[in-house]
């Protein structure tokens, strides 16, 4: 048998209630809040991840799903969303109409990271994104946001973590600051904070390698090297927080992963997936339209990973799935025939109707019936076609009356109408 490949993963029908629950919620939110959906491809040019995410990234040195295109061209599995969205927003002139857009989009990424719980490489994510809004107001917006979301589908065991990363003009000085610092205890650090510390010494911030973490203990932190713009910034939407009663912890180690970000950078963690424990994360990014040859316009955005999310909901709150309305329990060949134009019918009329074609026994069926949990079943034998009738039987009070077939949908429709 030909299985799965590893790290991907099937999301089974009796999960999906959870994943349409998050994302009718999702939605529901982001339209309020006024953002618009945008569906991308899912393959780009790597050139594409390459400049947005950054050379010296986890993501654009080992975990991207990369292959020739025609031409001379490679292509990428896109491991993230925001890099899709400033290009759609920049090739498809958006900002030209208005350069304030808010923009959310939901599907799959693609990383080649090692598989563990929690972790995948395909996972699906929600994303948003703001283009155009400099102010410090609407970090603190999206945050707000995020956070009523989270309460509204009740995932218990959450903070919000956020930091500062600093502008072009206040960075470098972090920058150094650190490096030499790292430089001083390279001899602690493992062989990829080695090379990091060289390439990109934020990401060492990000090592989970315990003797890394011991170094990283005495790190300089970027809040103490902000410039006076950055710093005001940084204050405006921690106040906003509080304003908003929004509880969060400041992270001074938190740099995310991707070279894109400054300013505000965000993570909502939880302590109930071991390892994997952020939920979503998102940050500032306003360099990155101009990089990718837009007009300069500041951005900030955030991904949920739905793939932890539904997980930590089917731990806690587990959706139930609904039930057929009605099950039609037919014996006979006429039977059979009669009861295919009334499930059309039914089904048609908006009523969940489930039949069983086999010809199994009438108690195979209500066996069945009864697996499904269906609220009422109709019964019909070739005896109660001769007499113009169908059998209609309420599963919870267990009661059954003939109908005329002729009133069969009405009277579904009434039933239906006043059980509920
Ligand atoms: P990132 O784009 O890395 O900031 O990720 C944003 C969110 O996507 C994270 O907070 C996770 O919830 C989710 N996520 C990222 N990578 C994975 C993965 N490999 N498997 C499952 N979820 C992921």
């Amino acid at each position: 048998m030909i299985q799965l490949v590893r790290g991907f993963k099937d999301i089974l029908p009796d999960e999906i209630q959870t994943w349409k629950h998050i994302e009718k919620r999702a939605v529901a939110i982001l339209e309020a809040f006024g953002f618009r959906e945008i569906r991308l491809p899912l393959l780009e040019k790597t050139e594409l991840f390459k400049r947005s995410i950054g050379e010296y990234t986890d993501i654009v040195e080992k975990e991207m799903y990369t292959f020739p295109g025609s031409r001379e061209e490679l292509l990428t599995l896109r491991p993230e969303a925001t890099a899709s969205v400033v290009r759609a927003y920049i090739q498809q002139h958006m900002y030209a109409v208005d350069p304030v857009q808010k923009l959310f989009t939901i599907g799959p990424m693609f990383r080649k990271e090692r598989p563990q719980k929690g972790r995948y490489r395909q996972f699906y994510q929600i994303n948003a994104e703001v283009f155009g809004i400099a102010s410090p107001l609407i970090d603190a917006q999206l945050i707000v946001m995020l956070w009523a979301l989270f309460q509204q589908l009740e995932v218990a065991g959450l903070t919000v973590h956020i930091n500062s990363l600093g502008c072009p003009k206040c960075r470098p000085a972090f920058k150094q600051a650190l490096s030499d610092m790292l430089q001083a205890n390279a001899g602690d650090l493992c062989a990829d904070c080695q090379r990091r510390m060289r390439t990109n010494p934020l990401r060492v911030l990000d090592c989970k390698v315990p003797s890394c973490r011991k170094v990283i203990v005495n790190a300089p932190s970027m809040v103490d090297f902000l410039c006076e713009d950055c710093a005001r910034h940084f204050n405006t939407v921690t106040s906003s927080l509080e304003k908003q009663k929004v509880p969060y912890i400041l992270n001074h180690r938190l740099v995310r992963g991707l070279d894109y970000y400054c300013r505000t950078a965000f993570e909502i963690q939880t302590t109930e997936l071991g390892a994997q424990n952020a939920v979503a994360g998102g940050g500032r990014y306003d360099g990155l339209v101009e990089i990718l040859g837009g007009p300069s316009q500041p951005a900030i955005g955030f991904a949920i990973g739905l793939d932890r999310l539904a997980d930590l909901l089917k731990q806690s709150k587990p959706q139930k799935e609904s039930v057929p309305d009605v099950f039609i329990a037919c014996i006979g060949e006429t039977a059979q025939q009669q009861a295919f134009t009334w499930s059309c019918t039914l089904s048609l009329s908006g009523i969940k109707t489930e039949i069983d074609f086999t010809g199994k026994s009438l108690k195979a069926l209500m066996k069945r019936a009864d697996r499904l949990s269906a609220r009422f079943v109709l019964i019909a034998g070739d005896q109660e076609l001769k007499d113009g009738s169908v059998v209609v039987r309420n599963m919870e009070t267990k009661e059954q009356m003939p109908v005329p077939i002729e009133e069969m949908l009405d009277h579904i429709q009434q039933i239906l109408a006043t059980a509920s």
